[in-house]
């Protein structure tokens, strides 16, 4: 069976299989998606004479000499071989006795690698060699080059997926995909894609658009379809908490804003408002751009429940976050008469066992927090919406946590990292998606400049002018190569350098500090204490500070372009005229170029989005944490697009017959392929 873990296999030492799993997966069929990222090409077959000066060739030849370095030489060891037609010498580094042993004079090998040297002297540095007595059509072929690490070598590859592209001959699935289909695409059955992905006959068997490969994309993104829909198909058999439409608190709200909500905020909360009202749960995302207004969709929802007699809670990922809503919330729905609470990690032990007592006996109709919610001793009297800010900061487990303390309720997801419509497809695939794109009128548009670090003295300077004015400056310093050491030492010093010019009026902000020290901060700096805030990238999430006019960020050229968004996303959020100011250190790449011209020309996420995976690919755009859930072994999230619309479909179609025994073998067997054991064991027992 290809879905046995490894223990031992064919051509790996015991003692490297460990290390070979961790390349590869611990599965045999992981070493079947291992697939090789180019070929060398052993096609051309020469005798000595013939072959020409500066092509890869392949010979066959007799080994007539070994010439060993001088003791402790860089030389080479060089093996004079010929052929009868010319004389050819093989030079290998770093190598010892043990080469001669192995391949002693009179030893018939082919040899293959780039002939180098005089049309006399012919040569090949480090060429490859094959057993002399193989036959040629095994020698005069495409060779995959597969990704490695160290210690583990093409040959052992080699050896291992012919040994389990052997059992993968014997399994009996079917073919998931239907005739119809694969004719259509012109795709092989899965067995051919797989083996051919490791016997390309044809440099174009490599390509990533190749038939074979396509199909096996296709596969991958199915698997992924079906357990997500799956997934999503369990979690609605269960009735949900059908709300009943009443907006009297809706309305109320909406009558005292003093603007009116924008379109897409009125589409979100319409189609939130429609799916609380169903009996089929809730699970609902809802993308946002950054100052998109989000926030007031969220507490549209709440209404509904709080209208409904029920409770609502929002969980944020940091404290501030959590205290920002809860803030933002009590200033509007307090005059309504409800009742906010705010939960958090650290409170008076007096203050929190009410704050407790009051959410259990339902006293409190909306409480805000961290992860403190999730919590054994908080219980809730009738939980029937949860909110959790910022998805991606959180687990799906932290999620059931929350809704596990409630009666079935509703779950609304809110997230302000746009995400490009295909991968939020392969991330969030079970959720509906509402979206929030139009800014609110009246927004002043930020400008972004872009401009060398060796400008940093006279922008340091040019704050004065922004300080006199009242307002107030966020300066991000560079982020340095994944140390978080390093970040702070960059940090350090910029703070050091400005408050010399502005005494008693710059921040520090940074990661090694307590989430109660960033918190005082943060605080003091929204109140005006200071002016300036340097900071590392925490500053990140949505913190809300109106008085801030100007965004510097170091080393811009260093982060995401969804990063720099959010970055940015922290000024132009009142009525002042706001500026972005991004400086790189030259030489700027091509690309770092056209990065931050994007920067320049558009505030829009979701258009930033899009480009930063165009010309990053995945894991930037939905940043390090979320890459997990996308990393995919075969397809190409950003070349497929158009394949991944296609598996979902499929999916739904095969998800909305019944299936017959066979067809769930088959489907089985694609899910534990692509490792989807959980979504493999729900298709047997649906
Ligand atoms: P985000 O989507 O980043 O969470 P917020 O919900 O914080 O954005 O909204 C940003 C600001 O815009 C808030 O100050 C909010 O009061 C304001 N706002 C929200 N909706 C509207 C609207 N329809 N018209 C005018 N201002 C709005
Ligand atoms: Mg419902």
């Amino acid at each position: 069976m290809i879905f046995n873990e490894i223990d031992k296999i064919k051509g790996i030492p015991p003692k490297l299989v460990p290390k070979f799993t961790k390349l590869v997966g611990n599965r045999y069929a992981d070493v079947l998606l291992h697939i090789p990222a180019s070929a060398i090409d052993k096609r051309k077959v020469f005798p000595v004479a013939d072959a020409p000066v500066g092509a890869r060739c392949t010979l066959k030849v007799r080994i007539v000499n070994h010439r060993a370095p001088r003791p402790r030489s860089r030389a080479p060891w060089k093996i004079d071989t010929t052929d009868g037609t010319g004389e050819l010498t093989l030079l290998f580094f770093n190598t010892s006795a043990w080469i001669e042993k192995k391949y002693p004079v009179g030893t018939e090998l082919w040899v293959s690698g780039q002939i180098e040297g005089l049309l006399t002297e012919k040569q090949i540095v480090q060429p490859e060699l094959t057993d002399g007595t193989t036959p040629l059509k095994e020698v005069a072929k495409l060779w995959p080059v597969y990704p490695l690490t160290a210690g583990i070598t093409q040959n052992m590859l080699y050896k291992a997926t012919a040994s389990c592209l052997e059992t993968l001959s014997k399994e009996t699935a079917k073919d998931w995909l239907s005739p119809a289909l694969l004719e259509h695409k012109k795709w092989p059955h899965y067995k051919e894609a797989i083996h051919k992905a490791h016997n390309p006959e044809d440099i174009m068997d490599l390509d990533h658009q190749s038939p074979a490969r396509q199909r096996l994309s296709f596969d991958e993104l199915l698997a992924w379809q079906l357990a997500l829909l799956q997934a999503r198909q369990l979690c609605k058999k269960e009735p949900g908490f059908q709300h009943i439409a009443k907006y009297d608190l809706f309305n109320k709200l909406q009558q005292s804003l003093p603007f009116t909500l924008t379109a897409d905020q009125q589409k979100a909360i319409q189609e939130i408002h429609t799916d609380m009202c169903l009996e089929e749960p809730m699970l609902r995302l809802v993308q946002g751009d950054v100052g998109a207004g989000k926030t007031l969709v969220g507490l549209s929802a709440m209404l509904l429940a709080i209208d409904n007699g029920s409770q609502a809670a929002m969980m944020a990922p940091t404290e501030i976050l959590a205290i920002q809503h809860y803030e933002g919330a009590k200033k509007l729905l307090e005059p309504l008469g409800l009742r906010c609470a705010l939960l958090k990690g650290k409170m008076k032990a007096k203050e929190k066992r009410e704050t407790l007592e009051a959410l259990a006996n339902g006293d409190i109709d909306i409480i805000f927090g961290t992860h403190a919610l999730i919590q054994d001793k908080v219980t809730f009297n009738r939980l029937t919406l949860v909110v959790i800010d910022e998805q991606h900061r959180f687990g799906v487990e932290q999620r059931l946590a929350l809704t596990s303390k409630g009666l079935h309720p509703d779950v609304l997801v809110m997230t302000a990292t746009p995400i490009p419509r295909t991968l939020s497809l392969t991330a969030y695939g079970d959720m509906d998606t509402s979206l929030v794109k139009e800014k609110p009128p009246g927004r002043t548009p930020i400008t972004t400049t872009v401009m060398t670090q060796e400008k940093i003295d006279s922008i340091a300077g040019s704050i004065e002018r922004i300080i006199a004015k009242n307002e107030q400056v966020y300066w991000v310093c560079p982020l340095v190569e994944e140390s978080e050491t390093a970040d702070l030492t960059a940090a350090t010093e910029r703070f050091e350098y400005l408050n010399n010019m502005y005494p008693n009026q710059v921040a520090l902000l940074h990661g090694k500090m307590k989430p109660t020290e960033k918190d005082a901060v943060m605080t003091a700096f929204k109140e005006g204490e200071y002016r300036i805030l340097v900071s590392t990238t925490v500053i990140e999430v949505g913190v809300d500070v109106p008085q801030s006019t100007t965004m510097i960020i170091e080393h811009a050229e260093r982060f995401g372009l969804a990063q720099l968004h959010q970055l940015r996303g922290r000024v132009g959020r009142g009525a002042l005229k706001s500026y972005c100011i991004l400086l790189y250190t030259a030489p700027l790449s091509h690309m770092g170029k056209e990065r931050l011209d994007i920067m320049r020309q558009t505030e829009d996420g979701f258009l930033i989005a899009e480009k930063d995976l165009e010309l990053r690919g995945p894991g930037e755009t939905l940043g390090t944490q979320q890459s997990g859930h996308v990393t995919t072994r075969i397809a190409d999230i950003m070349e497929d697009r158009e394949l991944i619309l296609e598996a979902r479909q499929y999916a739904k179609e095969i998800l909305s017959k019944p299936l017959t025994a066979e067809q769930k073998q088959s489907l089985e067997f694609l899910l534990q392929l692509f490792n989807k054991q959980d979504a493999a064991r729900l298709l047997h027992s649906g």
